[in-house]
């Protein structure tokens, strides 16, 4: 699905004429398309709604672009709260999905209008003695614990995860909750990342409806909305097959109506909080050969690095890597294709087959428009990139501009080596 790249080499050398390499570029056509498929394929749920994963690409172009098809913002941070408000966030438009919540971040939520999703029972205290009331919209997160399987074998720990409440304290919570004037209530849960399978929401579906009849009969909290999080994966690899969303849905909507329906709450919202699936497959991190090195094996030396893109260091992820101009040439090469930082896990690609590849060549590493540019850090001194927008009539718009020594600097500012630094022929 996502072997070729969603811009032309013709056009992508067009676009490094005017913007240097390194830099992550976003397909709005793309992007929108999806957001569509997903909303079409929840539309038997009135109610529905995606709020997207700000951490995913917490880009404020890309999210009011979202915002413009009807996402919501999932956030779990101040500033990713911030952003969410400048983009134009309303009352209701933001889900707070935090976790070990600090408590400015709780009333700056708050008092944008978020609706509060706990993820844990202590922080029902928490969060009245922070902002001096509970509110009349709120969410809990579940975690039921052990190990979820799906019958590919793919599986997760939640078990092991630090996330959400037991089925008992749940219960406990929402008891809590109404007593103290909560009315309208969410389950939330994640259970299992990039999930390349249209299982996975089905089965967590059925998990939340079945737990939140339990919850309405047990505790007479009305439960106004299921929020599935997000969990929905994208085939990095080649061999593997993308999610059928339309799939999905029909499972969720079968759980729905097998479970909440005859319940008599089929008045109840689903919600989404995806970032992978929405953003992974359009966006990519454009960069250049610099280097060919041969000693006991084959390196390409680029001029991006870990810094730009972690998950192939972090997890050993696998990224595609197209070479522009050269999609028709065989892969008869073997290359580690290898970053500028003093690590040697700075490796985008290791033993990759791929076509001859020259000092000056530009190689597109797809799939990272989630988790991507927002992983960045400065390892090293190195500086993040520019993100630019590939617009749906073809135009290229810069979404967010390189950082320079001087940002790199910039919290050293009130000390005397600020002085110095700035005299610097390079500092700009
Ligand atoms: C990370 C996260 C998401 C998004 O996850 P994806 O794997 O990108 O879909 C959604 N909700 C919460 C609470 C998260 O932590």
């Amino acid at each position: 699905m996502s072997t070729v790249p969603f811009v032309s080499a013709a056009r992508l050398k067009e676009i490094t004429d005017r913007y240097p390499t390194p830099f992550y570029l976003y397909d709005e056509k793309g992007l929108k398309e999806n957001v569509r498929a997903l909303q079409e394929a929840f539309s038997w749920n009135p109610g529905f709604r995606e709020f997207f994963a700000v951490k995913a690409t917490p880009n404020p172009f890309i999210m009011k672009l979202l915002g413009d098809c009807g996402c919501g913002y999932d956030c779990s941070s101040l500033t990713e709260l911030m952003l969410s408000k400048a983009v134009g966030a309303k009352e209701g438009d933001i889900m707070f999905s935090s976790n070990d919540t600090p408590a400015e971040e709780f009333l700056y939520a708050s008092e944008a209008g978020a609706v509060i999703n706990l993820d844990d029972i202590t922080h029902i205290g928490f969060l009245e003695e922070t902002i001096g009331k509970i509110p009349r919209r709120i969410s809990c997160r579940f975690n039921p614990g052990g190990i979820f399987q799906m019958s590919n074998g793919i599986m997760d720990n939640p078990g092991d995860a630090k996330y959400g409440m037991t089925r008992q304290q749940i219960a406990e919570a929402f008891r809590i909750l109404k007593s103290k004037g909560a009315e309208e209530f969410g389950i939330h849960a994640f259970l299992a990342s990039n999930t390349v399978t249209d299982e996975y929401y089905p089965r967590l579906a059925e998990i939340l409806f079945r737990l939140a009849v339990e919850l309405q009969n047990e505790t007479g909290a009305k439960v106004c909305f299921i929020n599935l999080s997000g969990g929905i994966g994208i085939p990095y690899r080649p061999e593997e097959k993308p999610c059928n969303i339309q799939a999905i849905g029909e499972g969720v909507h079968q759980a729905y109506d097998r479970i909440l329906v005859p319940a008599g709450m089929g008045d109840i919202s689903i919600f989404t909080e995806l970032g992978r699936y929405i953003t992974g497959p359009f966006g990519c991190l454009v960069t250049k050969a610099i280097h060919e090195k041969h000693i006991h094996k084959e390196y390409i030396g680029v001029d991006a690095c870990a810094c730009n893109l972690m998950r192939p260091a972090m997890y050993g992820a696998y990224h595609h890597i197209t070479v522009m101009g050269k999609e028709d040439e065989p892969g008869d090469h073997k290359y580690d294709v290898v970053g500028s930082l003093c690590e040697n896990n700075d490796k985008f690609a290791i033993d990759r087959m791929l076509p001859e590849i020259k000092t000056g060549d530009l190689l597109v590493i797809h799939d990272t428009g989630a988790h991507g540019f927002a992983m960045g850090y400065n390892y090293n001194g190195k500086l993040k990139s520019a993100e630019l927008l590939l617009r749906e009539d073809g135009s290229v718009e810069l979404i967010r501009r390189a950082e320079t020594p001087k940002d790199y600097f910039a919290t050293f500012d009130s000390f005397p080596v600020y002085e110095k630094l700035s005299e610097d022929p390079c500092f700009s």
